[in-house]
């Protein structure tokens, strides 16, 4: 007999919460996987003896560290760096930065340990990480954030390399910051590799994969709805967040014949009842990436909307709800108010948008629900394809990438068909359940391969 043979699920539970306190975020994507983790691993000890889910929920290194900058007025400004390397079983570690000023170390660990996941269900040879920094860019100026990504990449150097660590965008970071940073390995290292994906077109960034996460969710959705044999055309969709994933999602869904009537940011949410056409969505990504602005200037561009300060857009009826903001937007009262309107299915962008709360709503309603490891992995899929064309040295076309990302969607959905069935629930999918069990095999696949490491 193990210690194994002992564990059951409340006191990893509570093992996980006593090894990890102040880091609720965490424990909470540790709570959510470990639930249908257990069931599937009920019938094989093999998992259980190797220990392999407490090993994948203990991240192989966090590394934490200063990053001291100077700003317009000449102060010396002082922030905390962090890159959560989780698991590296099945790839290179890969995970996007984050810099706002709610990142914490519990919020990093909980996004890496879901990265391991989502990386597996893409089918690439890619572990899992993530890193950031509490620095908030929001206000700063070009040459405030040149000097803060310089003085990042100037610790974070030494821990990345295309092989060993690959890191890419999240909120807070786009083509600018990672433009900054990779100019920071170059002179560091004088190598030009593909250390990081996200990077412009001019200097080894890929096709389409500024728009992939928010459109491999909505391809995701489209799959879902095709279970039911529905499409999305004349479907109103509520989109939160006005970000890059949140735009190419409203763009995906408008381009397929749905309805796109909210985007919001974290000062609250715009309502267009007319529907956003390329247009509208073309303004609001100009507003977001260049003059960077807030989606409240929304309505006085575009009559007949209207901005609800302070508010998320759960409240406005709705077929379908895509969620691509941040962590824990849509909680449990939320999702029952969806419920109640008539949404029939949830297509995650953002990482953990639903609290568990809402996730036991969505499940108990029998409603289509994507869990974002599932439903958003087309964003790090097309960083995997980034990786690929630069260790290859070339550029994909875009009809190429186009057809890669649609086809590993088509998979990731078909996996979670695979291992998301319900007892006594026949034709109910259980995307969570489906998404965690195939993500979970593979990496638990390869450690017990390792053995003891
Ligand atoms: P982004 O371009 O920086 O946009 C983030 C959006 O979310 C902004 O509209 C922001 O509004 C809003 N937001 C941030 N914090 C918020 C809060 N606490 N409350 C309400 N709104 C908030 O980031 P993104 O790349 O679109 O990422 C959005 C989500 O998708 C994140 O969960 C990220 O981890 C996930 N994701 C991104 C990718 C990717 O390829 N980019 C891939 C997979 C998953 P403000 O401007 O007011 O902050």
């Amino acid at each position: 007999m193990t210690t194994a043979d002992h564990v059951d699920l409340p006191r990893f539970i509570a093992g996980v919460e006593r090894r990890n306190p102040g880091q609720p975020e965490f424990v909470q994507a540790v709570h959510e996987v470990a639930q249908d983790i257990f069931e599937f691993m009920a019938d094989k000890p093999l998992y259980h003896e190797a220990q392999i889910l407490r090993r994948i929920a203990e991240p192989d290194r966090v590394i934490s560290f200063r990053v001291c900058w100077q700003d317009d007025q000449g102060n010396i400004r002082v922030q905390r760096g962090w890159r959560v390397q989780n698991n590296n079983s099945i790839g290179p570690y890969k995970g996007g930065i984050r810099f706002h000023p709610s990142v914490t170390e519990s919020i990093l660990k909980f996004l890496a340990f879901e990265q391991t996941f989502k990386n597996a269900l893409t089918g690439l040879p890619m572990g899992g990480g993530k890193g950031g920094s509490n620095f908030n860019p929001k206000g700063k100026s070009n040459n405030e954030v040149m000097r803060f990504c310089q003085s990042f990449m100037t610790e974070l150097y030494r821990h990345i390399g295309a092989d060993i660590d690959v890191p890419a965008g999240d909120i807070g970071v786009g083509g600018r910051e990672i433009g900054y940073m990779f100019g920071q390995y170059k002179r560091l290292t004088n190598e030009f590799t593909g250390v990081l994906t996200g990077k412009g077109l001019e200097y080894g960034g890929s096709l389409i994969r500024t728009e992939a996460t928010g459109y491999g969710a909505t391809y995701f959705l489209a799959n879902m709805l095709k279970t039911k044999g529905q499409d999305l055309v004349g479907k109103v969709a509520v989109i939160s967040g006005s970000g890059n994933v949140a735009t190419h999602a409203a763009e995906k869904v408008t381009m397929l014949g749905g309805k796109v009537v909210t985007l919001s940011d974290s000062a609250g949410f715009v309502h267009d009842p007319a529907g956003m056409t390329q247009e509208k969505i073309d303004w609001v990504k100009q507003l977001k990436n260049v003059r960077r602005g807030r989606i409240s200037e929304y309505v006085d561009q575009f009559a007949g909307s209207t901005f609800h300060a302070g508010k998320t857009p759960w409240g406005v009826t709705c077929d379908v709800a895509l969620p691509c903001a941040t962590q824990n937007e849509l909680l449990g009262e939320d999702a029952r108010t969806l419920v109640a309107n008539g949404c029939m299915a949830v297509s995650e962008g953002a990482n953990m948008p639903t609290d568990l709360e809402g996730v036991h709503v969505f499940k108990e309603a029998r409603i289509l629900y994507a869990p974002g490891k599932a439903a958003n992995a087309g964003g790090v899929a097309v960083s995997g394809l980034e990786m690929s064309q630069n260790s290859a040295r070339i550029s994909w076309k875009e009809a190429e990438l186009q057809a890669l990302l649609q086809g590993i969607m088509d998979d990731i959905h078909r996996r979670c068909e695979e291992y998301g069935g319900v007892a006594g629930a026949p034709g109910y999918i259980d995307y969570v359940k489906g998404a965690n069990i195939a993500g979970f095999k593979k990496v638990a696949d390869a450690m017990l391969a390792y053995g003891v490491v």
